[in-house]
């Protein structure tokens, strides 16, 4: 015989309902089943909250019955014929009657009880296995309604009543022996006392009704009939990407249920394991698809085949409590005293450890029992604590628990390491580490807020090893921020292919408007985008980033502002990585900069901002190599601006001097505000970046800048500057002339030597390394100690939307 269970989604509706009687008739075809049904989805949630409400003497529990009625109603409609229904309708009316006197005289007394609380809650499974009944009954199948409540006797503790599994299995195999129907239907998760009072077996307890008639006659086989397929490798509604799992044991599966996996009932594996009775967990909505077998342990020989985890599972409303005390130290039975209290106040411990000194014991319980536990420990320890060898129990909640389950587990090395390390990255801050000593699973305790994060970080770790969710935020969209954006799509499916990872644009942001999208915003929503969206700003951007609290995170800062910088540490904090194109960061006080670099350190993140010099040239990651190999920087000389090098280039007086810097602007060289290049201080900056990341504590105001620039230029407006430029015309053909007169040209070249840095326009001969530069190129060479006679050159476009665009990719790919 085999025992088939349907949940709440599996009976939700009539047309679900004709899902359910199509695997019935097909399964009873086979030979005599038994099948345990839920409550119509909601049901049981909907009693208990009306029940609630007339407790605490409100009249909206009146509209939630009479719409709990009305869905029974409507349901005799669909599934029974026209002239059947009136006494299945008369049948529902009088229960709810039933259900209603009930609740009128909660809500005179103004309380609840337990005992009530089920005798309420019973009525969703009572009615939704008799209309089943009725109905495959008018299909004329041989069926017939078995009263779980007369079989399962449980102790009195309603809610989530003990039971008497003698007793019980003794009636179930009683009554299976007298009647003989095709298919029996029995109603889940309702049972009673000694004294015929309504119990129940606990939120969920169908699936544990099911397992109890199953082990009770030895049954072929226990079928799950739910609503995802199969038991999962993490919770589907978080992990979009979790898969089914085809083979698990009854103690692995055991484990998973334990920590949140709802799709089983936790109480529900012992009975059909302690007759090694097969588990298989279906899909009513796709009866097709494999689903999960849960059975005995598979062979070692097997197993080594096998992944190292088998599922990710999480469970909310956690708080830890604590106690420690030098008392605790070597004396005995001080958790023994702790776990009997609890087991007295019935206070669930879900998870615990004991640091090896003995000195403090943590233990994660349910959110609810927290003040109950929080008595238990004052009073059973009251003593200790007066005597001050026990501090009073500390409590911290807003917590969630995430397991990582795998009989396997014990036949590998570093499964906690990789699990703490990937939490780590991602800035989840571990509370508390619990290791089952049958070493099946490893769990952790950690905030609330961080569980999908978690969840997803190590599913993608443990069972993605294909692909890798990056989230990028980008901050500008100019020139560069659109080429990178462009680029990012068209790379999308070759990173897919060849390093499994995914880029997705979790956020936009422009100086107008910003956009956000978990799951990537798409080319065309990109394309589309037209700036509609929230207002922007950059604080709200950061906090939304940090709100959404997803994996693998990027902020990308193309902008030239200086509000974005400000944002950074706030980031970095949460350990997400950083890539900034803007140098104003880098190039600010050294404080500033150091405290940036030390937080991403501190953080697990990275800082990175290469194209901060050279644009997309490997110059900040060459230096940062040759100190990393213990090599040191002794001088460099450098051409560092694309469009100073434009700029003298072209000039060679056919034209004026202001139509070149304009058409460099044109070009896309030069910084938003051209005179940030002209003035030398764009060079500057970029020289005392180079010089930090050498290792010198350099400031700006160090360095020496001897500007070709008159000052009247520098004032007001860009247009005028524009102007003034024409208007010096003869200043700066002299100085053209003045290095041709010596066979020269002009290159305006930074130089960093014995500590000191300094920029300006010189006058560079034929022979020199830095003559040969053409269009926007940037050149550094490097003098080192390994490098001291042939310098280390690093030469090539220093300027360019494209480049700079892919020297920021190349950040971002690096700094995740
Ligand atoms: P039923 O009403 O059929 O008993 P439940 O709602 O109790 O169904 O359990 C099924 C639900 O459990 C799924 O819809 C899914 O959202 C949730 N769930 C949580 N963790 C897992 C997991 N690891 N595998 C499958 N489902 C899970
Ligand atoms: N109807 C009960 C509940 O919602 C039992 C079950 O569905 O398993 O908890
Ligand atoms: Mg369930």
């Amino acid at each position: 015989m085999k025992i088939l269970k349907f949940g709440g989604t599996s009976v939700a509706n009539a047309q679900n309902i004709l899902l359910v009687e199509n695997i019935i008739k097909k399964e009873s075809s086979k030979g005599k089943i038994v099948v345990t049904v839920s409550a119509l989805h909601g049901v049981t949630d909907q009693l208990i909250h009306a029940a609630e409400y007339a407790s605490a003497q409100d009249e909206n529990y009146l509209q939630i019955l009479k719409n709990l009625e009305e869905k029974h109603l409507y349901l005799v409609k669909e599934l029974i014929p026209i002239l059947e229904q009136s006494s299945w309708l008369s049948f529902v009316k009088k229960h709810f009657n039933d259900i209603e006197d009930l609740h009128s005289g909660i809500f005179a007394l103004g309380e609840l009880t337990n005992r009530v609380k089920d005798k309420i809650a019973s009525y969703g499974e009572f009615l939704s296995s008799n209309l089943i009944v009725a109905r495959l009954q008018y299909e004329g199948l041989d069926c017939l309604w078995m009263n779980t409540a007369d079989l399962i006797k449980t102790d009195s503790n309603f809610t989530n009543a003990k039971v008497n599994i003698d007793i019980t299995e003794k009636n179930i195999r009683q009554y299976l022996s007298h009647h003989k129907n095709q298919i029996i239907i029995a109603p889940g998760f309702i049972a009673q006392d000694e004294k015929n009072n309504p119990t129940t077996l606990g939120r969920g307890g169908s699936d544990y009704t099911a397992s109890i008639i199953a082990a009770a006659i030895q049954a072929e086989e226990l079928q799950i009939w739910t609503d995802v397929s199969g038991m999962m490798t993490a919770d589907p509604r978080l992990v979009s990407r979790a898969k089914s799992i085809l083979e698990i044991s009854y103690h692995e599966a055991m484990e998973l249920s334990h920590f949140g996996a709802k799709v089983l009932y936790p109480p529900s594996i012992q009975p059909v394991m302690s007759k090694n009775i097969n588990l298989k967990i279906k899909n009513t909505f796709a009866p097709e698809d494999e689903g999960t077998l849960v059975s005995h342990q598979l062979p070692d020989s097997e197993k080594e085949q096998q992944q190292v985890a088998v599922g990710i599972s999480n469970m909310n409303n956690i708080a830890l409590l604590t106690l420690e005390g030098s008392g605790m130290v070597g004396i005995p039975g001080i958790s023994a005293k702790l776990f009997q209290g609890f087991s007295q106040g019935e206070i669930n411990v879900i998870l615990i450890t004991q640091g090896s000194s003995e000195h403090s014991i943590t233990i994660a319980i349910n959110e609810k029992d927290v003040l109950a536990a929080e008595n238990i420990i004052n009073s059973y320890f009251a003593d200790d604590i007066d005597l001050k060898r026990v501090s009073p129990a500390k409590i911290e909640t807003g917590l969630s628990i995430v397991a990582i389950v795998g009989e396997n587990m014990k036949n590998r090395s570093g499964v906690s390491a990789k699990m703490f390390g990937c939490l780590g990255n991602n800035g989840i801050n571990i509370r508390a580490i619990a290791q089952g000593s049958s070493e099946r699973n490893i769990s952790v305790v950690i905030s609330e807020k961080d569980t999908r994060k978690a969840v997803n970080v190590l599913h993608e770790e443990f069972f993605e090893s294909e692909i890798k969710q990056v989230h990028l935020y980008i901050c500008g969209t100019g020139n560069v921020g659109s080429k990178l954006i462009q680029q990012i799509y068209a790379q999308n499916q070759y990173l897919k292919e060849n390093l499994f990872i995914n880029l997705r644009i979790a956020g936009l942001s422009n100086s107008r408007k910003m956009i956000f999208s978990d799951h990537g915003i798409s080319e065309k929503e990109y394309i589309d985008w037209n700036e509609n969206g929230q207002e922007a700003s950059v604080r709200n951007f950061a906090d939304e980033i940090i709100s959404r609290n997803l994996r693998n995170s990027v902020f990308v800062d193309i902008t030239a502002s200086s509000e974005v910088p400000k944002i950074y540490e706030s980031l970095l904090k949460r350990s997400i990585n950083i890539v900034a194109c803007n140098k104003i960061a880098a190039s600010s006080d050294f404080d500033t900069y150091k405290k940036l670099k030390n937080t991403a350190r501190n953080h697990n993140c990275n800082f990175y901002f290469e194209t901060n010099v050279g644009a997309g040239l490997p110059v900040i990651g060459t230096i940062n190599d040759l100190i990393k190999s213990g090599d040191q920087i002794t001088s460099m000389q450098a051409v560092l601006s694309g469009t100073l090098n434009f700029v003298f280039n072209n000039y060679d007086g056919s034209r004026t001097f202001s139509e070149v810097v304009a058409q460099a602007q044109q070009e896309g060289y030069t910084e938003p505000d051209p005179r940030l290049d002209l003035s030398g201080t764009d060079v500057a900056r970029k020289i005392l970046i180079l010089a930090r990341e050498s290792g010198y504590p350099l400031q700006f105001e160090e360095i020496e800048n001897i500007s070709f620039l008159p000052e009247e230029c520098m004032q007001g407006s860009v247009e005028n500057f524009y102007e003034q430029l024409t208007k010096y015309e003869d200043h700066f053909k002299a100085l053209l002339l003045s290095a041709q007169k010596e066979d020269k040209i002009l290159k305006y070249t930074a130089e960093f030597k014995e500590g000191k840095a300094k920029v300006g326009l010189q006058h560079v001969a034929p022979g020199s390394d830095l003559f040969h530069l053409y269009g926007k190129d940037n050149i550094v060479i490097f003098k080192t100690l390994r490098y001291s006679e042939q310098p280390l050159v690093v030469k090539g476009a220093g300027a360019g939307a494209e480049v700079t665009a892919s020297g920021v990719f190349a950040d971002i790919m690096r700094s995740i």
